[in-house]
């Protein structure tokens, strides 16, 4: 092969993930199924038609895809769903990513999960060098969280946190704010993690999915108002602290607590994304709040032998990333509103 061409393969190949508005891409987020033991109300419907098996990327190829991200510069993956705990084997994969962790090519590994297996798994996942884990948990009170995940039930949750603490796992507990619903446990969520040493998010609610009767405005408790409520308990200093990712951060000064507001509908946070997300049947979506998406798992399934066509599907996608999403909630109308469930590309 002639030198010159032999360079531009060699760049092409290690030449950073940089999307047309010079964001790198350095984090992916990767849903390893879409099935899940609860049916959260603003999640899922009750009744849910999941993809059949074949849809699915395999153990193997959900590795050959990670591993093609992180030689291509992905420095963070977080493993999400569904819940991802509830996936055959799913030790499998997250061992397999622990040799990128040795390479020093991956700088973390995470998961984000709904806590109902943590019980069984914490021990697992820190020897294959997870760290942090994000556990979603919007109530402290059994009956409002088995109203609320329709199938959950909050001791075992309990038990999972328990469990990833002895662990040695750090976690963050992820609450989706929900207006008459979890509005005046605030205070207690907030002491309950103050005093297990945990960090808390909380997410707005955001237009994903058809969930049956449920009604999306009624549930949309703006995070300006729950910072405002935090503000009538505590003193709150906002931090500059940024992830590239949607959350915003403060300290309350009396716990010296971080509290995080994810608000993808009444704040854009999108000029500084670096992150595009993996659906368990290999879709690229680039951006949360948009139907675009490259198809990766046909480039991987039709060149078993060779990670080029997977590479340069991928270069493609990034290059179609969007400056932004389009959510909108302003005219008490949900526009930007996306048909796509959250369990299928992944929170
Ligand atoms: N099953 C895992 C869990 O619950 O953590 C991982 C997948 S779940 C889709 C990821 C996150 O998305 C959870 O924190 C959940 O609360 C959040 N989520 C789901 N549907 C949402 C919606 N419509 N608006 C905002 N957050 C949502
Ligand atoms: Fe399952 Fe997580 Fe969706 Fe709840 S939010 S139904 S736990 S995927």
């Amino acid at each position: 092969m002639p030198l010159a061409a032999t360079r531009f393969t060699y760049v092409a190949m290690t030449a950073p993930l940089i999307d047309p508005f010079q964001r790198a891409i350095t984090y992916l987020r990767v849903s390893v199924t879409d099935r899940c033991d609860f049916r959260c109300v603003y999640c899922m419907s009750e009744s849910m038609t999941f993809l059949p098996k074949k849809e699915l990327l395999t153990l193997e190829e959900l590795d050959r895809m990670c591993s093609t991200f992180v030689r291509m510069g992905v420095e963070k993956l977080r493993i999400t769903g569904g819940e991802p705990l509830v996936r055959r084997d799913i030790m499998t994969f997250f061992n397999g990513m622990t040799r990128h962790l040795d390479s020093g090519a991956l700088k973390e590994l995470t998961l984000t999960t709904n806590g109902s297996q943590l019980e069984r798994f914490a021990d697992q996942l820190y020897a294959a060098g997870v760290r942090r884990v994000n556990v979603s948990l919007d109530t402290l009170d059994d009956q409002k969280f088995a109203d609320i995940t329709r199938w959950g039930r909050l001791p075992q949750v309990l038990r999972g946190i328990d469990a990833a603490q002895r662990a040695g796992l750090r976690i963050k507990i992820n609450a989706v704010a929900l207006k008459g619903f979890n509005e005046e446990e605030l205070p207690r969520i907030t002491e309950w993690c103050a005093e297990r040493g945990m960090d808390l998010t909380w997410i707005e609610v955001m237009p994903m999915g058809d969930i049956g009767n449920e009604n999306r405005l009624g549930q949309f408790w703006s995070l300006k108002d729950v910072r405002a409520e935090y503000e009538n308990h505590y003193r709150v200093t906002d931090l500059s602290e940024r992830t590239g990712g949607p959350a915003r951060y403060v300290r309350l000064e009396e716990t010296g607590q971080k509290i995080g507001f994810i608000t993808p509908l009444s704040h854009n946070f999108c000029e500084s994304c670096n992150r595009v997300r993996l659906t368990c049947t290999g879709e690229l979506y680039m951006c949360l709040g948009q139907e675009d998406m490259a198809d990766l798992r046909k480039p991987l399934r039709d060149h078993p032998g060779s990670e080029e066509p997977l590479e340069q599907a991928i270069r493609a996608a990034i290059g179609l990333k969007p400056k932004g999403h389009d959510f909108d909630y302003s005219r008490q109308q949900v526009d930007g509103r996306m048909s796509r469930h959250m369990s299928h590309t992944g929170g």
